[in-house]
């Protein structure tokens, strides 16, 4: 039986400025909704390549509440645990590049309906079909939410399911109160880590690479997995250590590489496949993502991946 996939967190909408500057000071020209929210590409990731995978989260009853509800059913996300919340907002996300690739924001997260996710019967029921839960860095804002997904946590973990983590977020966020407990305590239930640059030595003591990876190994994770951006990603267990450089892309919007990775490592890694091949799908699922305007839009199919691969060996070798 392939393992249900479980993610919570924020499900919200982006709109992106079209034009490269700082901030939204004055009005400028924006496009969107696109579907959005870290925990939401990833478990739309994890769907198109044909996992189960269900979504616990909270939208509006407005239209950005309906267009992320038909974008997840259409591609497969199980949607049962996504509740509408009447008078509420759906959560949203304003971003506008810098030329320097960095990135402003404004955020309705904390007051959106996205922040009300709660641990009635209904999640405790989507909970109870899910063997594999993956957690976000960016879905622990709250109290609330942290309690709701150690809930899943505990839940799966019992039933001898498993866990990924991305910490996914600023070392600032280390800061909050009660934050840095909450990381450890997830991170001590974590089989598959899955940290990008500066994530691999937040919470650890050692702060070189090859310190942080003995001392995550040490605390039960199975295996550690590096995401470079451009310059690729690494694999590394207790036997093993492989690296993959990073398919060269013509990049247009770099937001959601990481949770597209990640997405795709862990529903390769829960169907069995050997970590050189879950790494090499995960690396092109992220490079696709980068190649297409919005967070979720560049979501791939198994199909896909395996057929822009076989391009990229066939560019190798001509
Ligand atoms: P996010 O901004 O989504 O949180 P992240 O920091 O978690 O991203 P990245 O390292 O930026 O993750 O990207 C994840 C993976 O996607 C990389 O390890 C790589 O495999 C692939 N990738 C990202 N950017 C590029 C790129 N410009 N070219 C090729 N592959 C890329
Ligand atoms: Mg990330």
């Amino acid at each position: 039986m392939t393992k249900r996939v479980l993610a919570i967190g924020e499900v919200i909408v982006e709109i992106m400025a079209t034009s490269l500057g700082r901030g939204f000071s004055e009005p400028i020209a924006l496009v969107g909704p696109f579907p959005s929210g870290a925990p939401t590409i990833f478990i739309d990731q994890v769907a198109r390549l044909g996992v189960p995978a269900s979504m616990v989260g909270a939208v509006g009853n407005d239209d950005f509440g309906l267009l992320l509800r038909e974008r997840l059913a259409c591609d497969g996300v199980d949607i049962v645990g996504l509740r509408s919340i009447q008078h509420a907002a759906t959560g949203s996300a304003f971003v506008r590049y810098r030329p320097d690739g960095d990135r402003d924001f404004v955020f309705n997260i904390h007051d959106s309906a996205a922040a009300r996710v709660v641990l009635d019967e209904k999640t405790r029921s989507v909970i109870a079909q899910c063997h594999h839960v993956h957690i976000m860095g960016s879905s622990l804002f709250s109290p609330q939410m942290v309690s709701v997904i150690q809930a899943a946590v505990d839940d799966v973990k019992k039933r001898g399911g498993s866990v990924s983590f991305d910490p996914n977020g600023r070392k600032e966020m280390l800061d909050k109160p009660g934050m840095r407990d909450a990381l450890m305590g997830f991170l001590a239930q974590t089989d598959l880590f899955l940290p990008s640059g500066e994530e691999l030595t937040a919470l650890t003591q050692a702060q070189d690479e090859a310190g942080a990876l003995a001392e995550l190994l040490d605390l039960g994770i199975s295996a550690v997995v590096i995401k470079r951006g451009g310059a690729g990603a690494s694999y590394c267990d207790r036997q093993t250590r492989i690296d993959v450089p990073g398919l060269k892309v013509n990049e247009i919007d770099p937001t959601g590489a990481g949770d597209c990775f990640g997405a795709t490592f862990v529903a390769c890694w829960l169907t069995g496949r050997i970590p050189e091949e879950c790494l090499r799908l995960a690396n092109a699922s992220g490079a696709m993502a980068v190649t297409r305007r919005g967070p979720m839009e560049g979501t791939a199919s198994m199909v896909e991946l395996e057929a822009f691969l076989a391009t990229r060996m066939i560019e190798m070798n001509t």
